[in-house]
């Protein structure tokens, strides 16, 4: 069955770039009318706009900071009067650096904006679907959500955290005509992954030898099952946490 959202609305955090831009696009495709959140507005993010045309707009607001996301809920609400959609995206990858070498700056800023900025989200997200009865979420966490990495411990703790976070939150909706999922993406081609592996060709093959199937996933794979999980094909899941990793953590 073709999924379509029209006269649906949809709010994408960290839509700007990467995995929450195709999945901006994405929900466009589909026919709804999307609101893209960022904290950081560029050219970019005004084409993108364009792009996904006259019944799309741009938020900017820090995840991270408690009046930027009431605000933008309130905004979404008298732009398009409901939300029926939230793909709560936004994250930074922290600074590599081990446990013990980890800095008090790295690992607030890292968990304000990956694990608070999610928490902050549902907290004005989830009203609104109540007073609708019906809502969809998909929280973005990380294979780092289900398994260890070396090197990135506010990162991993952070989507640790909301993975437990989402299965809470959809306990917590699960009468109330609301689902929470999360997608736990492998190694996507992002900026991101750009700043982890510097563009050097040795870290780029080192991170493709951690994907069974040898390559990386593109923002459009993340996208399709975002798109999935919030449409009525996914009806009956909710408290999951889906792997969109091209095998990783089966291996
Ligand atoms: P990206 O850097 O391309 O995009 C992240 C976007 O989030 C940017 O537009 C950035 O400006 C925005 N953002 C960051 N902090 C923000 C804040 N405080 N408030 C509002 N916006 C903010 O990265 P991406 O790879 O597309 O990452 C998207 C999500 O996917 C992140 O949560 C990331 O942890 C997760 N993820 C990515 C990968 C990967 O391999 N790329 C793997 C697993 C999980």
């Amino acid at each position: 069955m073709e999924i379509s959202f029209k006269n649906k609305v949809a709010l994408v955090t960290g839509g700007s770039s990467g995995i929450g831009r195709a999945t901006a696009i994405a929900f466009a495709k589909k026919g709804a009318k999307v609101v893209v959140v960022d904290w950081i507005e560029n050219n970019e993010t005004v084409n993108l706009i364009k792009e996904l045309g006259s019944e799309a707009i741009f938020i900017k607001c820090d995840v991270s900071k408690m009046s930027d996301v009431k605000m933008m809920v309130e905004k979404a609400i008298i732009e398009f009067g409901r939300l029926d959609y939230a793909f709560n995206n936004a994250g930074i990858e922290g600074i590599q650096a081990n446990t013990w070498d980890c800095t008090e700056e790295n690992w607030d800023k890292t968990i304000n904006v990956d694990l608070k900025g999610i928490w902050l989200c549902m907290k004005y997200e989830i009203p609104e679907m109540i007073k609708q009865g019906k809502g969809v979420i998909v929280n973005c966490a990380s294979v780092a959500g289900l398994i260890g990495f070396a090197g990135l411990p506010a990162y991993v703790a952070s989507k640790h955290g909301v993975v437990g976070l989402t299965k809470t939150a959809a306990l917590e909706c699960a009468k109330l005509g609301i689902r929470v999922n999360a997608v736990c993406p492998g190694v996507i081609q992002t900026p991101m992954i750009d700043r982890l592996t510097h563009k050097e060709k040795e870290n780029i093959e080192q991170f493709k030898d951690l994907e069974p199937v040898g390559r990386f996933g593109l923002p459009e794979e993340i996208a399709n099952a975002v798109i999935w999980m919030c449409s009525d094909e996914a009806s009956y899941v909710t408290g999951h946490a889906m792997a969109v990793d091209g095998g990783f953590v089966a291996k």
